[in-house]
């Protein structure tokens, strides 16, 4: 089916799966009954003689691999309610029928399989052999009824009250990458991993309800008994997301970009209509800079879904052209949460929707990366120290929020770890999105800052619609920026090393401090001493400042390879300062309160201020910790 004046000129990606669904969807049950029509084709070069199906929706059932994960390591909807199982919790997609188009039915061939982690009991993935292998070059066309049955909403997907938030609500191919296919289980902590191609869904639902999804809309009818059927199209995506709810106010509007207008399109809850301007701006904001230092949104419009009360576990997800929001009624305009949200959101139209890395197991290409974007968006639109709180009494920019984040947890999983595979879901989080984000933001220290963001730029031209992986990223930054950084990667990337420079002892004294002579400001000469330690194992090269109370300063380099190095001044003046990383760009350093020395220094006071902030600013990250 064509879309209506909204397609796009050619083909952006290599449009592998092409999938037709029509649905309908029962709000009384929360059960979606739909027949999909997916034609696969065959690029990989490969003869293909099985093929692997998601069902994410039966993550949500006791003995799943998510739910047994999400027990064992935390997931980020975790509430006190979703401890104990209710059958509210439960959510299913059961295949009814299967057919291969020219071949015939072949349910009764559906195997499911648990490659991750071998539990028998885990649904998620299930994998057919045609009877006849897909040659290179040839497609197949699976013809599946299904039945999506919907949690009270959890994970980014599900229901509350009327409203609904359709995520992973289909049964969706793997993807065959580097001659294997990679279709894993829904894990606790992990999100998705999808082919690009085109999407024609047709729902039909309650009348008059509010639809919203991915793609643009290209029909819309009353069926005359109470039901209406709106269809979509979406082209050159991966994944395809719809929401539905008879409460939510649209407010439209556009934007004038360098390559196109975008279309946007917002569906608020009416208590919610004081954000409604705020995310509008935000989102704005970020379409904007996106454009100006990434690349162009080639899409025709972007949906911004406002959960309903209740339901913020659907809130702050990302779905090709489709994002969720969150905020709340009493949101004080102080705390940036609703923008930061739909600014974290729309970044993933970049690096999820069409860079498109593998979430399950390279999470930080998308999440990390996107953070440290946002770091820079925020602080343009927002302020450096006060994109994320902005009050009288305190403010708190996006870097001060990931460190806290970051540094309890900085030495027990590398970001190269699959994502299931972290210790708990909460070093998932603080390794995936604050480490990646701080070791952008450190690198600029390193190469500069425009310099990093060219890279990016390179590396999102050369790479949208490609699934890269690591090695990728880090061959195209470095060919980018013109230097060879391995040394860098190796230790941010693939390793646990952690950062923590300070300064061990600083002093002086009288070069002769035999003498009886007074001591006379400009005559006497002083022996100033100052010891930097690197008390992590990440080797990064420190700058240190030094003040003396003539009013000179020094700047002085070491490598910061060893473990400890002394600096030394014989001069007619005293040391009054010494600072490690003194424009303050070192964000992986664990501890900043160690890398400044004062002669004249109260540290206690200054200490216990500080941790009042660091438990507010705790406090504030938990807040955003669900954000996906
Ligand atoms: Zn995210």
């Amino acid at each position: 089916m064509a879309a209506s004046g909204a397609a796009q000129s050619a083909p952006l990606s290599d449009r592998v799966v092409a999938y037709r669904i029509e649905g309908v969807y029962n709000a009384k049950t929360h059960a979606l009954d739909a027949t999909e029509i997916l034609t696969y084709t065959n690029k990989t070069g490969t003869t293909l003689d099985r093929f692997p199906f998601h069902l994410y929706l039966n993550a949500f059932q006791p003995k799943s691999t998510w739910e047994t994960e999400a027990k064992r390591i935390g997931q980020r909807d975790t509430t006190e309610e979703s401890a104990r199982w209710e059958d509210k919790h439960y959510g299913s997609n059961e295949v009814k029928s299967l057919e291969i188009v020219g071949a015939g039915d072949v349910t009764k061939q559906m195997k499911f399989v648990s490659p991750d982690d071998g539990n028998v009991d885990d649904r998620t993935v299930f994998e057919i052999v045609p009877p006849k292998p897909v040659k290179p070059g040839e497609s197949i066309q699976f013809k599946i009824h299904f039945v999506a049955k919907f949690p009270e909403v959890v994970a980014r997907s599900g229901y509350k009250r009327d409203f609904l938030m359709a995520g992973q609500w289909f049964p969706k191919v793997g993807v065959f990458l580097n001659g294997a296919w990679n279709c894993h289980q829904y894990h606790a902590t992990t999100e998705f991993f999808a082919d690009f191609g085109t999407f024609d869904v047709k729902l039909t639902l309650p009348a008059k309800w509010n639809v919203g999804a991915s793609g643009v809309q290209t029909g819309a009818r009353d069926n005359g008994d109470g039901t209406q059927t709106v269809s979509f199209h979406a082209e050159d995506v991966h994944d395809f997301a719809w929401t539905t709810d008879p409460a939510t106010i649209v407010v439209e509007d556009s934007i004038k970009l360098s390559s196109r207008t975008v279309k946007i399109r917002m569906l608020m809850q009416p208590a919610h209509m004081a954000s409604a301007p705020r995310y509008m701006a935000a989102l704005k904001g970020a379409m904007r800079k996106f454009d100006e230092w990434i690349g162009p949104y080639p899409y025709p419009q972007i949906t911004v879904v406002d959960p309903a009360h209740g339901a913020s576990a659907a809130g702050g997800m990302e779905y090709p052209t489709l994002i969720t929001a969150d905020t709340s009624w009493w949101m004080p305009k102080s705390v940036l949460i609703p923008e930061l949200t739909v600014e974290h959101e729309f970044g993933h139209q970049y690096w999820y929707g069409m860079v498109a890395t593998n979430e399950f197991e390279d999470a930080w290409m998308d999440e990390g990366i996107n953070s440290y974007v946002q770091v820079k968006v925020m602080d343009a639109l927002y302020g450096k120290t006060t994109s994320y709180v902005n009050s009288r009494l305190y403010t708190l920019g996006q870097r001060g929020a990931y460190l806290t984040d970051y540094a309890p947890v900085a030495d027990l999983d590398p970001l190269s770890r699959k994502g299931w595979l972290f210790v708990d879901d909460g070093s998932y989080d603080a390794i995936s999105y604050s480490k990646s984000a701080l070791m952008m933001v450190t690198l600029e220290s390193l190469i500069g800052e425009k310099t990093v963001m060219h890279g990016l730029h390179e590396y999102f031209e050369r790479y949208k619609f490609k699934h890269p992986n690591p090695a990728d990223f880090t061959a195209a930054m470095n060919e980018a920026v013109g230097q060879n950084l391995d040394w860098y990667w190796k230790q941010s990337i693939y390793g646990t090393e952690t950062l923590d420079d300070c300064i061990l002892k600083a002093g002086s004294e009288r070069v002769d401090w035999y003498s009886k002579a007074p001591e006379e400001k400009g005559v006497t000469v002083y022996h100033n001493e100052v010891i930097v330690q690197r008390k992590g194992t990440f080797e990064l090269p420190v700058v240190l400042e030094a003040k003396f109370d003539d009013g000179s300063t020094v700047r002085e380099h070491w490598d910061g390879k060893d473990r400890w190095h002394r600096f030394v001044w014989d001069r007619k003046a005293k040391l009054v300062s010494a600072e490690v990383d003194p424009e303050h760009g070192y964000w992986l350093d664990r501890d900043r309160y160690n890398n400044s020395w004062t002669e004249k220094a109260d540290r206690r006071a200054s200490g216990k201020v500080a941790g009042y902030w660091t438990l507010l600013t705790q406090w504030l990250e938990q807040a955003l910790s669900w954000l996906a």
